[in-house]
């Protein structure tokens, strides 16, 4: 089998790729919704032009064509979209499910955590929090885990207090701020997460994203005084999301002295960028995101060294959209017992529910999606329904 194009086209809020075959078998890749941005297609034509005559199948040898090219996010999607299309082609080319082509499946049906369905905040007072939680808890899916942003990590605190931080908010885009906490800020978020717990009760997991943007020493303060909650885990604190490096040495000034789980990964590109976070136990838990650390075999590989240093799993998904739903349920499936839950990616917009064939498998029922075995990822385009949705530019996306 020989690829014959990579197309690329935006649907809705997210990046689409789609490679097609001599033999009449085509796979599907996606990205990140915030990539609706120029930079993503033309990445794809660039590794087009490289992969274009290898086999399809042979997912590993097209990879090495491109994978040293791709970096942190958001600069492995391209690399991330390509690997998973072509894992759907292998899969629906040998007539299984990915997670057979990954080693098979450990369990039946796969723990999702709520980090994507949300509504706005009516102010920052804890008693806000604790609304926005009871909402989050009756959701449908019954969620056993939900994760809360505070701090830096787009908190009602950080664009509402005047002073919640020694610093001057900025409203950029991909986390402007960062600085020391005042006490008032701290106690405030402190109180903020009491009040949420008191909502959840012991019933239902708290995980919060705080930053990037914390100090060590205040999310130190934070994760020793958080200490009696029981959190799931506290993600993102000093680095993170969109951080460009890693630096295990600040996560040691925290994670060795506090029971509080400590995570972080969703912007590290490749198995390497991890390394030394794990080697030096740097943190409890780590959270690659498929579509963006280089694919769902890359994942697998990030989850099996973590494991092997006694290190958790809980991989990010939340914009990922339903190509990224339908890739973590396939690796997820295959993941060893450090495997806490995936953050639950939906549908934007909503129509997307109406394009994707198959897709009523992925439903979730008590916080876990059943793992079916239709071939490849799972899903596939409703090409009628998709084509009306498609730009001008986009026109061709579905042709051979
Ligand atoms: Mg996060």
């Amino acid at each position: 089998m020989k690829i014959t194009d990579v197309k690329v086209a935006i649907i809705g809020n997210h990046p689409v790729v789609r490679i097609t075959t001599n033999e009449g078998i085509d796979g599907i890749g996606g990205a990140e919704s915030p990539r609706n941005q120029p930079f993503f297609k033309p990445q794809i034509e660039y590794y087009k032009n490289m992969i274009v005559g290898l086999d399809p199948t042979d997912v590993e040898r097209v990879l090495l064509r491109i994978r040293r090219t791709g970096g942190f996010k958001p600069w492995g999607s391209g690399v991330s979209a390509i690997e998973v299309a072509l894992w759907d082609i292998a899969g629906k080319a040998a007539g299984v499910p990915i997670y057979k082509l990954l080693g098979g499946k450990i369990r039946d049906k796969v723990r999702v955590y709520n980090g994507s369905y949300r509504k706005g905040f009516n102010g920052y007072t804890p008693e806000d929090f604790a609304e926005n939680m009871k909402w989050m808890k009756d959701l449908p899916q019954n969620f056993s885990i939900i994760k809360q942003g505070i701090a830096f990590h787009g908190s009602p605190m950080l664009k509402g207090m005047s002073d919640f931080y020694y610093g001057d908010y900025v409203a950029a885009e991909k986390y402007g701020n960062r600085g020391v906490l005042t006490e008032k800020g701290f106690n405030i978020t402190v109180d903020a997460v009491i009040a949420m717990k008191e909502v959840l009760g012991d019933e239902v997991g708290l995980a919060l994203d705080c930053g990037p943007g914390l100090t060590a020493s205040d999310t130190l303060r934070l994760a020793q005084a958080l200490e009696p909650y029981h959190l799931m885990w506290m993600e993102d604190t000093i680095t993170g999301d969109y951080t460009p490096y890693v630096h295990p040495d600040y996560f040691l000034q925290v994670t060795p002295y506090t029971s509080t789980p400590i995570h972080t990964g969703e912007q590290i590109y490749l198995r390497h960028g991890f390394k030394e976070l794990i080697e030096k136990h740097a943190v409890d838990i780590v959270g690659p995101d498929p579509l963006d650390v280089g694919g769902i075999a890359e994942l697998k590989w990030v989850a099996e060294f973590a494991d092997l240093h006694n290190i958790q799993m809980a991989p990010h998904g939340t914009v990922d959209g339903l190509i990224g739903l339908a890739a973590l349920t396939q690796v997820s499936a295959t993941l060893p017992d450090n495997f806490i839950a995936f953050e639950l990616p939906s549908a934007n917009p909503e129509w997307w529910n109406d394009i994707v064939e198959g897709i009523e498998d992925f439903e979730v029922t008590d916080s876990h999606i059943t793992v079916h075995d239709t071939p490849g990822l799972g899903i596939s385009f409703r090409v009628d329904e998709a084509k009306q949705y498609l730009s001008e530019e986009d026109t061709g996306f579905f042709d051979d």
